[in-house]
């Protein structure tokens, strides 16, 4: 019965493991936006926005710089500001170019701006759409700005009459962490899938702690949370956990905190400088290159860059600080983003979210060894709570 068990993950795992390292190219056409997010650093009203032969310059750049398969997620500030004009021009554009590897396109976008228009031609693409909101209106105004709520519905349900699947990444602040339980109600009971995003001290802050939460708030939460689907497979996704879950399962990280992410993707801002990651884009230190400069960087020309060096040792780092944690396949050391805010650029640690990664790993790991090789040492409580726990989530997946 156990090694049946076991065969039956092992095949779900191969099939899981099989989608490794894509290449992802974010396109920020620019930093503008227009709201006004309490604890947002990605917003630059002076932002120019991209124009057209920026974007000739991309696909040029990349078709000389890869030859595999790509994903271009637009991204902001707020991307739908470059309007209907330069999405038109855009996606042709690159699906005709990278044809051959079936580019796949995906934006994050407050929905403010979206028009019937633009809803028509990102379904001509399948775009998936990722929206913001932080949970109810009242709780989600008090930390977007009045009003945000509502323009944001509207956006979402001109998306929705045009066929395109929209999800809502919900920010998890100090302050709205106190409403955790009413936050997923809403989204439970609104048939919302859940993607957690904590809000994170960002170096383009003079108070960047001020709404972030602590490792400790994050590993409860996430914990809360993995409690909260076991509980409820059939009725909600979080999706973090199944992220979570799919990770220990597979042994490789499958969102961009836990996975190797660097090499592998690069953001281009408005004026065509090449990032390491949209969370750079602004931030003169961390340009590698750009699309415009004559030859075309090459990925190790961008990997060899001062940005590129510093970003690539956070491999060396993580091999060094995580050596020994029983979760360094699945987990990474978490983002190089996050590792070098608190040295004010430079590479010294891993994530210092470390500790709420390390908990919830732990959790889930313990759980499905549980039930694979004792299950008779879950609680009569346990077994209650979770039916059909971590090998019953991860047998959903998609
Ligand atoms: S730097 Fe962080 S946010 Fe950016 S791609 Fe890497 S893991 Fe993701
Ligand atoms: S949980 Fe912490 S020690 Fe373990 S791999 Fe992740 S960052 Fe490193």
């Amino acid at each position: 019965m156990l090694i049946h068990q076991e065969q039956r993950l092992q095949t779900f795992s191969n099939f899981l493991t099989m989608s490794k390292n894509p290449f992802h190219v974010m396109i920020v056409p620019t930093l503008g936006c227009p709201s006004n997010c309490a604890y947002c650093w990605s917003s630059d009203e002076h932002s120019p926005v991209m124009k057209k032969e920026t974007i000739d310059a991309v696909a040029t750049w990349l078709q000389d710089a890869w030859d595999g398969p790509v994903t271009f997620t637009f991204h902001g500030g707020e991307p739908l500001l470059a309007g209907y004009d330069f999405f038109s021009y855009a996606l042709p554009l690159l699906a005709e170019r990278f044809s051959e590897v079936q580019a796949e396109f995906a934006i994050q976008t407050n929905l403010w701006l979206m028009t019937p228009e633009l809803a028509e031609l990102f379904a001509a693409y399948h775009i998936p759409i990722g929206s913001s909101i932080d949970g109810p209106e009242d709780i989600t105004d008090s930390q977007r700005g009045r009003g945000y709520f509502e323009r944001t519905m509207q956006g979402y349900q001109i998306s929705r009459e045009k066929g395109l699947s929209v999800r809502f990444i919900c920010t998890f602040t100090s302050r709205s962490i106190a409403h955790k339980e009413e936050i997923v109600s809403f989204f439970a009971e609104h048939g919302f899938p859940l993607k957690l995003h904590p809000a994170l001290p960002s170096m383009k802050s003079d108070t960047p702690s001020e709404w972030a939460l602590e490792p400790t708030e994050y590993g409860d939460l996430l914990s809360y949370l993995l409690d909260v689907q076991l509980l409820h497979l059939d009725e909600m996704t979080i999706m973090n956990i199944h992220d979570l879950c799919r990770s220990v399962f597979t042994g490789y990280g499958s969102v961009c905190t836990y996975a190797d992410c660097m090499g592998y993707t690069f953001a281009i801002g408005p004026d065509g400088s090449i990032y390491p990651c949209y969370r750079f884009i602004g931030m003169p230190a961390f340009v590698m290159g750009s699309v415009h400069d004559v030859p075309k960087p090459t990925r190790e020309d961008l990997m060899n860059s001062a940005a590129g060096r510093v970003l690539d040792s956070f491999r060396e780092v993580v091999d060094r600080s995580c050596q020994g944690c029983r979760h360094i396949s699945s987990c990474r050391g978490g983002c190089p983003y996050n590792a070098i805010v608190p040295t004010d650029g430079k590479m010294e640690g891993v994530d210092p979210y470390c500790e709420a990664y390390k908990r919830i790993f732990d959790e889930i790991r313990d759980r499905l060894d549980t039930e694979l090789y004792a299950p008779k040492k879950r609680s009569k409580r346990e077994q209650r709570k979770s039916v059909d726990g971590i090998q019953g989530l991860v047998q959903r997946l998609q």
